[in-house]
C-alpha cells in the first residue's frame, strides 16, 4: 500500500450497460480464493480496495446480490459481469480489478484464504498470502463475503 491516489478511474462491465467510477485506496490488488469469491467471479477474485463512494453512471442495469448478513455484491444484469462487492452499512467498497479500463496499473501484492485455494493453479509472482483468519486478523475485518 506504499502507492497512493486519489484519483477515480473508470471502468465497465463486458457489455457497457454499467458505467462506474472508482477511487482505488492504492494502486494494488488482492487476490482471493474463497469459494464465494471464484464462484461469483467465475475464476480468482481479484479486487482492488477503494473509497466506499462509487459512481455508477445509469445503475438501472445493476444488480445486487446480497451475499452475506452484511456484505452484498453488484453485478450487471444485462451481461452478468461481477463488479464490486461492498459492505452493506456503506464502510467499505472492493472493485474487480479487470472490470476497471485499464487493470495492467494495479499490482497483485496479496492472496487471500489462500486455505480455500485449490491445488491446481497458483500465481507466479511473490505475494502475501494469508490464510482466511490470518487475512481477518490483518485486516480486522469480517471476512469479505
Ligand atoms: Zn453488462
Ligand atoms: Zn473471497
Amino acid at each position: 500500500m506504499n502507492v497512493e491516489t486519489s484519483s477515480a478511474l473508470g471502468g465497465r462491465c463486458l457489455c457497457g450497460a454499467v458505467n462506474f467510477s472508482a477511487t482505488p485506496l492504492s494502486l494494488t490488488m488482492s487476490a482471493c480464493h474463497c469459494a464465494m469469491c471464484r464462484r461469483w467471479a467465475g475464476g480468482v477474485g481479484m479486487a482492488v480496495a477503494c473509497a466506499p463512494a462509487l459512481r455508477i453512471d445509469d445503475s438501472s442495469a445493476l444488480g445486487i446480490y446480497r451475499s452475506s448478513g452484511w456484505g452484498e455484491r453488484g453485478f450487471c444484469k444485462a451481461c452478468g459481469s461481477s463488479l464490486f462487492w461492498r459492505a452493506r452499512d456503506g464502510s467499505a467498497l472492493v472493485v474487480s480489478a479487470m472490470a476497471f479500463e485499464d487493470p495492467a496499473q494495479f499490482e497483485l501484492k496479496t492472496e487471500i484464504f489462500v486455505d480455500e485455494q485449490p491445488c491446481n493453479y497458483a500465481f507466479a509472482q511473490p505475494t502475501r498470502r494469508l490464510t482466511g483468519a490470518e487475512a481477518l486478523a490483518a485486516f480486522s475485518k469480517p471476512n469479505p463475503s
